[in-house]
């Protein structure tokens, strides 16, 4: 039982209370639409060119980075499972298809010794219950030491070609099954906690088409970080 907001401390029966959820930003599928790489304010600040569509919850900005923070560094399951209700109940107003699986965007063995978890991955393991859609957490590999948080977009981009490989199972046994069955486009969500240059996320969807010329990519992620003048950052 929780008895205190998780970021504010005040009592709520909640596990963030309504003030601090009244000043989150959250993105909005009839003020936004379903499909923000049709919304200039996020598309034009996100690298998207091999990818279809893009969900995001909200901003991240006080106090939704609070919240990803205690998800990423503190193991707050709480925190995982607050962003992923708020995600779910949005994705319930959203005309997108649903996918035939989730991909949660790979962290290193190195991080995952010493973190013990992937946050992207306790996110995806929330919404695979609530929505029904299973998950497929080895399709990817992350190499390495380096982390993409402190370089230069260029840096990223040529970093995350680097680091980032399919595994050699991928999603072979995914799409054999559903085209026995189905003959809608393979559709896959790759999930992550915060997107702030698209780069990690465009370069494991290049990576899918060129393998999988067919299927259908969404990006889903609980966070945005704006550029410093943005204009979602006005309040309005
Ligand atoms: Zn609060």
């Amino acid at each position: 039982m929780n008895l205190s907001c998780l970021l504010c401390y005040q009592a709520s029966p909640t596990p963030v209370c309504h003030w601090c959820e009244d000043d989150m930003f959250f993105f909005e599928p009839s003020l936004h639409g379903s499909n923000l790489l049709q919304f200039g304010p996020v598309a034009g600040h996100v690298k998207h060119s091999h990818y279809d569509a893009l969900s995001v919850l909200g901003l991240h900005t006080w106090p939704m980075s609070s919240l990803v923070h205690q998800l990423k560094f503190t193991h707050s399951l709480t925190a995982g499972k607050v962003l992923s209700n708020w995600f779910v109940h949005k994705k319930r107003q959203c005309t997108l298809s649903v996918p035939h699986v989730l991909l949660p965007v790979p962290i290193s063995a190195w991080r995952l010794a010493t973190r013990h978890y992937n946050q992207a991955t306790l996110l995806c393991e929330s919404i695979s219950r609530e929505l029904d859609i299973p998950i497929n957490p080895s399709w990817a590999k992350r190499k390495g030491l380096s982390v993409q948080h402190h370089l230069s977009k260029t840096a990223r981009a040529e970093n995350a070609s680097r680091v980032f490989a399919l595994s050699e199972q991928c999603l072979d046994n995914e799409i054999r099954a559903q085209n026995r069955t189905d003959k809608r486009d393979f559709t896959v969500a790759i999930v992550d906690d915060v997107l702030t240059t698209g780069v990690t996320v465009n370069t494991l969807s290049k990576r899918l088409k060129q393998r999988y010329p067919k299927i259908r990519i969404q990006v889903w992620a609980a966070a945005f970080t704006p550029p410093p003048k943005s204009s979602l950052l006005q309040k309005g």
